[in-house]
């Protein structure tokens, strides 16, 4: 059935609906509230609802053209209210002597001034995420949808449904919509809760059985490893020895490897990454490396050519992409493969894909994991995060990783400087930041990307500009997201090769660009960003020898963002400082959006609802291995619905 044929649903209505993702009744049906209303009856400082009956005959009163009002008498527990209701003239048939009434308003002494009138109290109202489609009509439509289809397909076995007594799938339409009791908002987000979380992990479990059956395991030598840290230009830290050795152990074994890296910005994972996968193309395999932005991509590529020249690579980004390109990574004429997303779509074959490192983690996650695993391969592979997450956490949520952590730093490296101050004070910085210039040092200032609605209020990246080429005497240059990548590409090696004094640019330099001679960096609108986006941004300077210094420029007077902002000038520890993001922000924002590749879920929250995601882990565990199973059988075919 379609949404036309639905009685009363026009094409503008279908034109709503699908502006919001609904485009079939089945979406419909799958269009739950996003929070609930609960009204209690009472009145609270004078205010609210009450509910009474009416003890005298309305009298009207026509005040002017397009104002009236209505009066009566009302008792509610013992008290005689003096109602009166502005332009409800046309309910006067409706107001008889003891018939129960339920009015919203204010009172004062005796009288009541009513804002609203019902006869039947709605102490519960679902609120949707619809701001032009009024609530009730579209509780009207599910309804006359649910009167339709007697039969709501059920997502989760009956099995669990039993087990936990959630509500069935249908009992979940009906509630949801017209819920009369703060219990069934409770069991509302039991069930979502559950079946999100139920969900997501049978498809993290179902990747983490069909890698352990066929992995891949790497023959290691240890010579020529000795070798290659020999080579390095400087003595690996304890920590990275560790990592290492845990990833070596990880290789050698049948399972194929599916382990989690996290350290700070600069402490030192890609170095290890890329001994790892010369590792594994010594004994035969191409390795390939993934980066979630071009430029990333293309440092990285840099890097690997300074590092180890002899190696042969191929960068591989959308815009770079040739057909000679993808015949020699095919025909294993490269053995080392750098790029961004790019690396896994249709076209591209390897021939013996041994390792797949993602960088920055976070950004990838199960959905680029199936990408690779339509390849046919199963690889062993590396996730490297600067965004720590609680270990419990990440092997709940993805299933099945092990973790390495790299805590120390490299020696020699040098603090960072960081300071808070309000945007009405960033001249007094003018002058130092002029000198570090002229010292032959340079800078980033980095402004959010800003919405329309919000331009006002912040300080956008023309502005900057402006303020920029006014105050400073020097070289700048502009980079923001929706350049073109040469463009890119082309004012960051301008900004490399010091052609370039000062980059001015949103948050696409916020991970991994590499430039040590950069020793300054301003930030605007800092309240705006997460504390763990700025501990990245910071993690830009500080790379070289020389002293360097992080301005946070703000524009609020919020006392938990300068609270916030206080925590970063604080400290340079990215644990500590992810701890205090997620205390101060909450965890929602914390993974939100701006970090896409974390799994969202609508209802569930990894975190305060850790123990449901657990419960929902092991269920999907139990599933994956007895897939077979007669009463599994929904989730065998929900399984083949996502290859
Ligand atoms: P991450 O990937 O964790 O951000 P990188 O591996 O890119 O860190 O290292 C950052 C910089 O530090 C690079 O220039 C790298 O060559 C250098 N580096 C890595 N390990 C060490 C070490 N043990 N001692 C000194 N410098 C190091
Ligand atoms: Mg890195």
């Amino acid at each position: 059935m379609e949404l036309i044929e639905i009685k009363g649903v026009g094409s503008k209505m279908v034109e709503k609906l699908n502006k919001h993702g609904i485009f079939s009744v089945f979406d419909l049906l799958n269009y739950y509230p996003y929070t609930f209303q609960v009204y209690d009856l009472g009145l609270v400082d004078n205010k609210g609802t009450i509910q009474g009956i009416i003890v005298s005959k309305p009298v009207i009163r026509f005040i002017r053209k397009g104002l009236n009002s209505i009066f009566f008498k009302v008792e509610s527990s013992g008290n005689i209210y003096n109602v009166t209701i502005f332009n409800r003239a046309f309910m006067k048939e409706h107001l008889r002597i003891g018939r129960e009434v339920f009015i919203t308003g204010t009172r004062k002494n005796n009288k009541f001034t009513a804002s609203e009138l019902t006869f039947q109290y709605e102490h519960i109202k679902p609120v949707y995420k619809l701001n032009d489609i009024a609530p009730k009509t579209f509780r009207n439509l599910i309804a006359k949808v649910i009167s339709l289809r007697e039969n709501v397909e059920e997502t989760l076995p009956a099995h669990f449904i039993d087990k936990y007594k959630l509500l069935s799938k249908s009992e979940l339409i009906r509630l949801a919509h017209n819920p009369r009791r703060v219990e069934d908002i409770k069991q509302f987000f039991r069930r979502s809760k559950y079946e999100e979380f139920f969900l997501y992990q049978l498809e993290v479990k179902s990747i983490k059985r069909s890698r352990k059956s066929e992995g891949i395991s790497i023959k290691i030598n240890r010579d020529y490893l000795a070798s290659m840290v020999k080579a390095l230009p400087f003595e690996l830290t304890s920590s990275q020895k560790k990592c290492l050795d845990e990833c070596i152990f990880d290789l050698e074994k049948e399972d194929s490897m599916n382990r989690l890296v996290q350290g700070d910005v600069g402490s030192g994972k890609t170095v290890v990454a890329l001994l790892l996968m010369q590792l594994v193309i010594n004994d035969g395999y191409q390795a390939a490396l993934m980066a979630p932005t071009e430029i990333l991509a293309e440092q990285h590529y840099k890097t690997v050519k300074k590092m180890f020249p002899s190696l042969r690579c191929e960068l591989l980004t959308s815009s770079l992409k040739s057909k000679e390109a993808l015949s020699r990574i095919d025909r294993h004429e490269v053995d080392l493969i750098i790029g961004t997303h790019a690396l896994f779509q249709q076209d591209v074959y390897y021939s013996n894909l041994g390792i797949v490192v993602t960088d920055e983690q976070h950004r990838f996650g199960v959905d680029q994991r199936k990408a690779i695993e339509r390849k046919g391969i199963k690889p062993n592979i590396l996730s490297l995060s600067a965004t720590p997450i609680p270990r419990t956490l990440a092997i709940t949520l993805f299933g099945d990783m092990d973790i390495s952590t790299i805590m120390e730093k490299p020696v020699g490296r040098q603090e960072i400087k960081s300071k808070v101050i309000d945007f009405s004070k960033v001249k007094n910085i003018v002058s130092f930041v002029q000198e570090r210039i002229d010292a032959g040092e340079q800078v980033y200032i980095v402004t959010s990307l800003i919405e329309e609605s919000e331009a006002l209020k912040a300080v956008d990246l023309d502005k900057v500009n402006r303020w920029v080429k006014n105050v400073f005497n020097a070289k700048v240059a502009s980079l923001h997201g929706r350049m073109k990548s040469e463009e890119k590409e082309s004012v960051m090696s301008s900004f490399k090769n010091k052609e370039i004094d000062v980059l001015l640019s949103t948050t696409v330099i916020e991970v991994g660009v590499d430039v040590p001679n950069a020793t300054v960096m301003i930030i605007f609108n800092a309240e705006r960003f997460g504390l763990s986006q700025l501990h990245q941004l910071r993690g830009r300077i500080g790379r070289g020898n020389q002293d360097s210094y992080c301005f946070f420029v703000h524009n609020t007077d919020n006392e938990l963002s300068l609270e916030r902002l206080k925590t970063i000038e604080g400290t340079t520890d990215g644990f500590k400082i992810a701890e205090a993001d997620l205390k101060l922000r909450g965890p929602g924002d914390f993974l939100g959006s701006r970090q896409s590749g974390f799994p969202k879920f609508n209802f569930g929250n990894v975190f305060e609802d850790f123990k449901i995601l657990e419960v929902a882990a092991t269920d999907a565990d139990y599933v994956v291995y007895n897939i077979n199973d007669e009463k599994f059988i929904l989730c065998k075919k929900y399984l083949e619905t996502l290859n």
